[in-house]
């Protein structure tokens, strides 16, 4: 099951660009959207100077424990949806959504030593949510430069491979977006393979590429964004390298690269 369809969007608040200790988490619900994160690092220098870089790491930790809030019905522009899921784990236990937070908290230094300003879509993995609209919402006021939404496939285990997923049009919504989002998938899907040799996903996609019209986080997104679903955690030779620090040190580069060289 592809747990990951269900969406993982949005959420609300929290302030994120130093948020990534593990300080209690407020469970994001409806909270009103603050405005965006203001900027503490340091003036910026570097190739990504003056660029924003928004990271959503799929799912939470306390997700689980809190059905009624994740499973309350989101407008999703076409649709409705599950305000957020759990996310799916390995055989062995090993969460999406510690997998997620694992590879954005090595992504992020990675991009602000390149001179970017980034914003997380949560300050933790212990929270609830946020919902995938509060999570689009979070790119959206942040101007985000790009949108970069972390997954892990659950998968048949005979699948195995990555793939990314970019938005369909829909007329009215995400015009200006639909063009230079394929582009970073595209960019995002060569440095992924170049960085982390693996393959392109063979249960899914087109050459590790999907365009989807259902996921909420990219539906509502007004700036360039994708999902990369790093691997199946259902297969066990993904699940074995998803599991490893050092490999997930080497997706962390791979994605810093592949953003590096959509805005550079
Ligand atoms: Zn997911």
């Amino acid at each position: 099951m592809r747990v990951c369809r269900a969406g993982s969007v949005v959420l609300a608040t929290l302030a994120l660009s130093t948020a990534c200790g593990g300080g209690a988490v407020p469970a994001v619900r409806e909270a009103a959207l603050p405005a965006s994160p203001s900027a503490t690092a340091s003036p910026a220098a570097g190739p990504l100077a003056g660029k924003v870089v928004v990271l959503d790491p799929g799912h939470n930790g306390g997700n689980a424990a809190h059905p009624e809030e994740i499973n309350r019905q989101v407008d999703i522009i076409n649709g409705r949806k599950a305000c957020n899921t759990t996310g799916t784990e390995t055989d062995d236990g090993y969460p999406e959504h510690a997998f997620t937070w694992d590879v954005a908290g090595r992504l992020k230094p990675m991009l602000e030593t390149m001179g970017a300003k980034v914003v997380l879509t949560r300050p933790n993995d212990k929270g609830v949510g946020p919902c995938v609209t509060e999570r689009a919402a979070i790119g959206n006021e942040a101007r985000a430069d790009a949108v970069v939404s972390i997954h892990g496939d659950g998968a048949a285990p005979s699948g195995h491979g990555f793939h990314v997923i970019m938005p369909g049009l829909l007329p009215g919504h995400n015009d200006d977006v639909v063009r230079p989002s394929r582009v970073l998938g595209r960019t995002i899907r060569d440095a992924y393979r170049a960085g982390t040799g693996l393959p392109y996903a063979n249960y899914i996609a087109k050459n590790g590429l999907e365009t989807r019209t259902d996921l909420g986080g990219l539906n509502l997104s007004k700036r360039p964004a994708i999902f990369i679903e790093c691997g199946n955690m259902r297969n066990p030779g993904d699940a074995a390298k998803m599991s490893d620090a050092a490999f997930r040190k080497r997706m962390a580069a791979a994605l810093a690269n592949g953003i590096k060289r959509y805005l550079t």
